[in-house]
């Protein structure tokens, strides 16, 4: 158990029921939510604990399909009133644009995170996309200063909560945004320089998201790019982040390598279950993994990218002009 601990992520996040329309169909009311889709991402590789609150209306058949998943549920409070909602409408031309028709925040207005005190010292934590000032909470509860502690938001939380969502950057260590969201939490256009900034903030690694462009790492001086597993189908993109994420953090967690070796692993598996989640609508692909699977897949994003590289003193070729 203690073994188990050394490897386990705590994750604060919206559990939610979403109602949305892609260009292939649409849903209402269907599972969601931040934490949901990362901690189901996460368990496949490290035990992963939920901090949330849900409504009387959340059904207790998604709270057993998180524990199925292995995920501990103890710290998902149950209030009377209505599950947070939100619904969104992706572009039938480019399905990585999506427009959010409503955000119901619903039990999360009022809610008061409590940790055990187990959890308030696991090694791993991720703050997912939900209000800073809960996410900053969360944080100001660890008895000590977990080994990672990494961040998303949307522009949302950019717009209404900026201050605090500033003050929670500067204490950790991996951001995760999108490109939209990186210019425009760092006030800077050119997304190498945004990536800069907001490192001088405190983060050593940034993350951004370029939907089905995969997502670029900074890290330091290095910068990685990981591709978006090509798909000819893609349903749902709802949750494609947090279940990035999640493979990104669980991978972390499982291997404890934070080198950076280690973190371009982590980007490529997220990468990887990113890739499953929009293959279906709310969370019926990702939920149904096995780890059969998910190493064909990496072994196919692997091939993607296999090219020979120069070989030492090598160069390529070039036609004199003169
Ligand atoms: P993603 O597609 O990875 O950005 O995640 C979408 C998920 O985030 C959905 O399941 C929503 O329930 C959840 N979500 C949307 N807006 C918010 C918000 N303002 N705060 C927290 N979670 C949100």
């Amino acid at each position: 158990m203690q073994e188990e601990n050394q490897r386990s992520v705590l994750v604060v996040g919206s559990v939610a029921y979403d109602s949305v329309k892609t260009p292939v169909g649409s849903r209402v009311d269907a599972l969601g939510g931040s934490a949901t889709y990362f901690s189901i991402a996460g368990s496949y590789f490290a035990p992963v604990s939920v901090v949330a609150v849900v409504g009387d209306d959340f059904s207790s058949e998604h709270v057993e399909l998180l524990s199925s998943h292995g995920v501990d549920t103890s710290s998902i409070q149950r209030q009377s009133g209505s599950t947070f909602r939100w619904s969104g409408v992706y572009n039938d031309e480019d399905v990585n644009t999506r427009e959010t028709l409503d955000t119901q925040l619903n039990v999360f207005a009022d809610f008061q995170p409590r940790l055990g005190d187990l959890q308030s010292r696991l090694p791993y934590l991720f703050l997912a996309n939900i209000e800073p000032g809960l996410q900053l909470d969360v944080l100001g509860q660890m008895a000590e200063r977990p080994r990672l502690v990494a961040l998303d938001t949307m522009n949302f939380w950019i717009e209404d909560s900026n201050r605090a969502l500033t003050e929670a950057v500067r204490s950790i260590d991996v951001l995760f945004m999108d490109e939209g969201e990186t210019r425009s939490f760092s006030g800077e256009p050119n997304l190498v320089r945004a990536a800069r900034r907001i490192m001088g903030m405190g983060p050593t690694t940034v993350v951004v998201k370029r939907g089905e462009h995969g997502v670029l790492l900074f890290r330091g001086d290095s910068v990685f790019s990981a591709p978006a597993f090509p798909l000819e189908n893609v349903v749902d993109p709802t949750g494609a982040g947090d279940s990035f994420a999640g493979g990104f953090m669980g991978y972390l967690a499982s291997t404890g390598d934070l080198s950076h070796d280690g973190f371009r692993r982590a980007a490529l598996l997220g990468s990887v279950i990113g890739s499953f989640t929009v293959e279906d609508f709310s969370v019926d692909r990702l939920a149904s993994l096995t780890r059969k699977a998910i190493d064909s897949r990496f072994r196919a994003l692997t091939d993607l990218l296999r090219f020979q590289p120069l070989k030492e003193g090598e160069s390529l070729p070039w036609r004199d002009r003169d």
